[in-house]
């Protein structure tokens, strides 16, 4: 009797526990996990969440964003990027950098990624009047932003949520972010050849771009702007820079 009150207990702790979780799908990276976790506490009367939404955006392309919240307070539109360092980018750069130790990495610049996103839902969006969005990027807590941006919030995942609680400006009725929310819902393809085939996609784009990357480097050029790699002498050791330093502060 006493085991089974024990593992009674246990149990219901566990569950209390894991039970707002266990409506959220654990695929994803880490960040969209982490991001879809603190999500799931919004009231659920306003906002309403939709994880890895992904709509067809064009007859053969698809958009996959990270996380919608549809609110009568504007429709967040949220891209997740687990990248940790020192993060550095502009509204207009098409690339940022992450700065980290020997592992510096060249990403698509993610508030024209979350752009192209939004444009995409505003497009299947276009019957409702009212439905405006906010560009919101979460990075891993472990990132350091140095970012110069004014178009797009950016911010640590841990933010998130409140960032959404504290926008209290109502510009959706209920009822329309409600249709909204419904019609993405039916917007949203499941069938698992569709993700596959969006997945080979973007895997397509990435790998483009780094055999620009390594093209450039090899004839000496910089992949972002074109100017000459000159080998400088730095705190760390030897390294090369763009030669249309400071304007572009390219380096590998
Ligand atoms: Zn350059």
């Amino acid at each position: 009797m006493f085991w089974f009150l024990l593992i009674l207990a246990i149990s219901f702790v566990i569950l209390s526990i894991l039970g707002p979780f266990l409506g959220t799908k654990w695929v994803g990276d880490k960040g969209e996990r982490a991001v879809s976790r603190r999500l799931w506490f919004l009231p659920k009367k306003k906002y309403f969440v939709i994880n890895d939404l992904l709509i067809q955006k064009a007859p053969d392309r698809t958009a996959q964003i990270d996380h919608v919240v549809v609110s009568p307070y504007g429709i967040f539109v949220i891209e997740t990027k687990n990248i940790y360092g020192y993060i550095h980018g502009t509204d207009t750069s098409s690339h940022w950098q992450r700065y980290w130790r020997k592992n510096n990495l060249s990403f698509q610049n993610p508030i024209q990624e979350n752009q192209t996103h939004i444009n995409a839902l505003s497009k299947v969006l276009a019957q409702f009047p009212n439905a405006q969005f906010t560009s919101v990027i979460a990075f891993s807590p472990r990132a350091q932003l140095q970012v110069q941006v004014s178009t797009a919030n950016v911010m640590s995942w841990r933010k998130v949520f409140f960032f959404i609680l504290r926008q209290k400006n109502p510009i959706i009725p209920l009822e329309e972010a409600e249709q909204i929310y419904n019609n993405l819902l039916t917007l949203n393809i499941k069938g698992r050849q569709a993700r596959k085939q969006h997945a080979n996609q973007a895997k397509q784009a990435v790998n483009q771009y780094q055999s620009h990357v390594s093209t450039s480097i090899a004839n000496g050029k910089c992949p972002r702007c074109g100017g000459n790699l000159i080998k400088r002498t730095g705190k760390h050791g030897d390294f090369y820079g763009c030669s249309n330093y400071p304007k572009c502060k390219y380096t590998c």
